[in-house]
């Protein structure tokens, strides 16, 4: 082995199955390659397939990128293991072949995604400096900081009376139905979750510093000093064939047909639909943003994922009369059923405004994308994201959805077609609004774009996080060279503490 090698910084990512956690990760992996770290990405069995042609293209450009897999001991499974894989997804069967994997290779370090608590075990016994991906932003886990400390919701009397998250940069508003019930009813998780947001030597956030300055200076203040903003990471995907394949298995249409369709629009013209991985929409709903696109008269591709009520995916009767041949014949609207190329849209230049459920992810790639939004959250922390992007970053039309509702919960609240009509207008319209909220878009797609070149502040951090971690090492090896060999426990102890990690 020669010297080079010896030095190289090896780190393993532990990515969720779920699209909106494993997409990121993924990217992150990648991105630390690109900066010459050694990474491994660990994959359980059903996701690696997907994996494989963006990790191959990144060792044939000279990236230092491993795709392991992960095999399950006999006669067990993973279940809901895809791309719209739910957070309550129980993945701890995968311990022991974990352990075995990392016994054998002792990375420098171990960056896991949170809904795998359970792996946190299994690294501290083996004294492997532990980096927790929660998948958010600072903003949100400023607002959860916010309200765990004020309790500003218990001070109201019904759960649509507005209050005011008290110590936040910015005056936020929220109402007590946008919160998510795990914040309502007490701090949620799970002793395991929250014992594995502690004692982790930091936590990678895909964000960059001048997209929410004030809240990532308040996370490192209230929440830990050990982050490092890293973000948007989407952006390591460089080529056509990374953009298209990036969640591929589940691709429902031909990328060429999506951007001819795209093509043959004008700049900034269509509107783009999505309610990213994870969410079931009822029948119901689908019909009124039917509608309410129609009547909005701009073009737009819509991606429908999940119907609630219809899991085996054969429902297709809630499409209003004519609806699908009128939108095909006058070429105004595009349906994809399933999994969309969302970066590939995203920054088309036809592609003008996005209708977003405000995922974490989607926020980053419509800001990335330059993109303004109209914001319709559902859940998980999908309320605050809405905030940042209406409220502080001033490029979102809010559609009015005001219930947050856990995934697996059947929505009571329906937005009407006038409301998601007259939203879109607001976005696309044409007026003086729309040419305020695009131009700043466009301004944050700079700044986004800077961050992660070298100088810029993503940058920065990635390279701060890899010279701590060899510095780690440095420590550690010369701690080896004089404790005895069977007084390991003594290498155990952790680098660093986060403190009120949230179970978001
Ligand atoms: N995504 C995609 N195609 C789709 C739906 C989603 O590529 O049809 C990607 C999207 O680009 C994003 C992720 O899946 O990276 C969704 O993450 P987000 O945080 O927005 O929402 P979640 O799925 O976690 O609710």
């Amino acid at each position: 082995m020669d010297s080079a090698q010896v030095s190289k910084l090896e780190m393993f990512f532990f990515p969720f199955v779920g699209g909106g956690h494993m997409l990121p990760m993924v990217d992150a992996a990648r991105l630390f390659a690109s900066h010459g770290v050694k990474s491994t990405i660990i994959a359980p069995p059903t996701a690696a397939i997907s994996l494989h042609s963006a990790v191959q293209r990144d060792q044939q450009s000279g990236h230092h990128i491993t795709l392991r897999t992960l095999t399950l001991p006999p006669d067990q499974t993973l279940d809901a293991a895809d791309m719209s894989a739910p957070p309550s997804t129980d993945t701890s069967v995968l311990q022991e072949p974990l352990h075995r994997l990392l016994t054998e290779l002792r990375p420098d370090c171990f960056v896991f995604d949170m809904f795998h608590s359970w792996s946190a075990d299994v690294v501290d016994g083996l004294g492997i400096p532990r980096i927790v991906f929660t998948g958010n932003g600072c903003f949100s886990r400023c607002a959860e900081n916010s309200l765990r400390r004020h309790a500003p919701h218990e001070k109201v009397d019904s759960d649509f009376e507005p209050f005011l998250l008290p110590g936040l940069p910015n005056r936020i508003e929220l109402t007590r139905s946008q919160l998510p019930i795990f914040v309502r009813t007490g701090p949620g998780g799970g002793d395991r979750m929250r014992r594995s947001m502690q004692n982790n030597f930091g936590v990678l956030v895909n964000s960059f510093y001048e997209l929410e300055p004030a809240y990532a200076d308040y996370f490192k203040k209230e929440i830990t000093n050990r982050a490092w903003l890293i973000g948007p990471v989407s952006l390591c995907n460089r080529n056509v064939e990374d953009k298209v394949e990036r969640g591929k298995d589940q691709i429902s249409i031909d990328a060429q047909n999506c951007l001819d369709w795209l093509d043959s629009k004008n700049p900034n013209s269509v509107l783009y639909v999505s309610f990213g991985s994870l969410a079931r929409i009822p029948p119901t709903q689908l019909v009124e943003i039917a509608y309410g696109l129609e009547a909005s008269g701009h073009p737009f591709i819509w991606v429908i994922g999940k119907v609630s009520g219809d899991d085996d995916g054969e429902a297709e009767n809630w499409v209003p009369k004519g609806f699908q041949q009128r939108i095909s014949e006058s070429k105004k609207g595009l349906i994809i059923r399933g999994w969309a190329p969302q970066l590939l849209i995203l920054e088309h230049a036809a592609t003008g405004g996005f209708v977003t459920h405000c995922g974490w992810n989607s926020t980053l790639e419509a800001v990335t994308a330059g993109v303004p939004v109209v914001t319709w959250p559902l859940s998980a922390e999908q309320f605050y994201n809405e905030k940042l992007l209406t409220d502080v970053l001033k490029i979102g039309v809010r559609v009015g959805s005001v219930e947050w509702v856990s995934w697996k919960t059947e929505r009571k609240e329906t937005v009407g077609r006038e409301k998601v009509a007259k939203a879109v207008e607001q976005l696309m319209g044409g007026g003086e609004q729309t040419a305020v909220m695009s131009r700043r878009a466009r301004e944050l797609a700079e700044k986004a774009k800077k961050a992660v070149e070298e100088g810029g502040s993503s940058y920065a951090d990635a390279e701060a996080l890899i010279d701590e971690l060899k510095s780690h090492r440095e420590r550690d090896t010369l701690i080896k060279s004089v404790v005895p060999v069977d007084d390991e426990s003594l290498l155990c102890e952790p680098a660093g503490t986060v403190d009120g990690e949230s179970s978001l």
